[in-house]
């Protein structure tokens, strides 16, 4: 099968699926227990997969997989007193929001310096961190050439579990577990769900329900979206004719330090609290990477 992943792709084949298609897809992802039932890599496994079938389908490169995002800190250590609980171990595979997000320009530079026309930014990785990855796209938008689009994988999945729109994302409930059960059998095993219920691992109450072929409509439907989006951007590229410019790391260092990270306090990975949240307990081990730094500029 022709190939789509950069990191094993030859020159010439690199090239070639340029020369078909100049869109690049940057996936995001990390580690972080997702129930019994699935490999703890489930949220960029799952990107990463449904970026390929998409390049496969309708062209462009996927760039290598990037397993390190964000959590552990603000809502996220909240999130995972509730969740997780306190696991001796929780394999977790975490970044804070600003190297995360810095990382992002340094991959958006690379693309632009390879004048790809079109660069599909998708995390698999929910919480706030999306809402921050779509803001930054629109902050460097201006700055490059290469056209920029964000989302959570969930919007790529329009349909849904039911097919009427609803369901598009959980935690490791059935949506994620049913998606990669059918990109990645080998990652799954339905048979880890304890049958008392409950959330063991975050695992998400309704997991029991999953279902392989349900996963793979909506993959197929999230494959239909990417090429359909991809195709908006190309058109807009040939439309603007723009230039590359943001092709430097000093380019990049300038745009974080007089865009990005006067920005970065209003980011919603970086408030101390999603929404309704209750404070962390007194003897939370989530307390340790929990605080926002007043001063993070270091
Ligand atoms: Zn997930």
């Amino acid at each position: 099968m022709r190939k789509v992943q950069w990191q094993e792709m030859f020159q010439d084949e690199l090239e070639a699926a340029y020369a078909r298609c100049p869109v690049v897809y940057f996936t995001y992802g990390m580690c972080e227990p997702h129930g019994p039932q699935n490999a703890l890599g489930l949220d960029e496994v799952k990107a990463h997969a449904i970026a390929c079938r998409a390049a496969h389908a309708h062209g462009g490169i996927v760039a290598p997989p990037d397993f390190w995002h964000i959590h552990e800190i603000g809502g996220y250590a909240i999130w995972a007193e509730g969740a997780i609980g306190r696991p001796e171990r929780h394999w977790m595979t975490s970044l804070p929001p600003w190297q995360h997000f810095k990382n992002i320009c340094y991959h958006i530079r690379a693309a632009e310096a390879l004048r790809f026309h079109a660069a599909i930014l998708l995390t698999g990785h929910y919480g706030p961190n999306w809402q921050d990855l779509v803001r930054l796209a629109k902050l460097l938008q201006p700055r490059v050439g290469v056209r920029l689009y964000a989302l959570p994988e969930f919007e790529s999945n329009y349909k849904g579990f039911t097919g009427d729109g609803r369901q598009t994302g959980d935690h490791a409930g059935k949506v994620e577990t049913s998606l990669l059960w059918a990109l990645r059998p080998d990652c799954v095993d339905v048979s880890r769900i304890p049958a008392g219920g409950g959330r063991p691992f975050a695992m998400g109450p309704d997991a029991p329900q999953s279902d392989r072929r349900v996963g793979e409509r909506m993959v197929a439907d999230e494959v239909e979206f990417l090429g359909n989006k991809a195709r908006e951007m190309l058109a807009e590229y040939d439309a603007l004719k723009p230039a590359h410019e943001f092709t430097t790391y000093e380019a990049v260092e300038r745009f974080w330090r007089e865009v990005a990270e006067p920005e970065l306090a209003n980011f919603e990975s970086m408030q101390p609290k999603w929404a309704t949240q209750p404070d962390l307990p007194a003897d939370s081990p989530w307390r340790e990477n929990a605080p926002v730094p007043g001063n993070w500029r270091g």
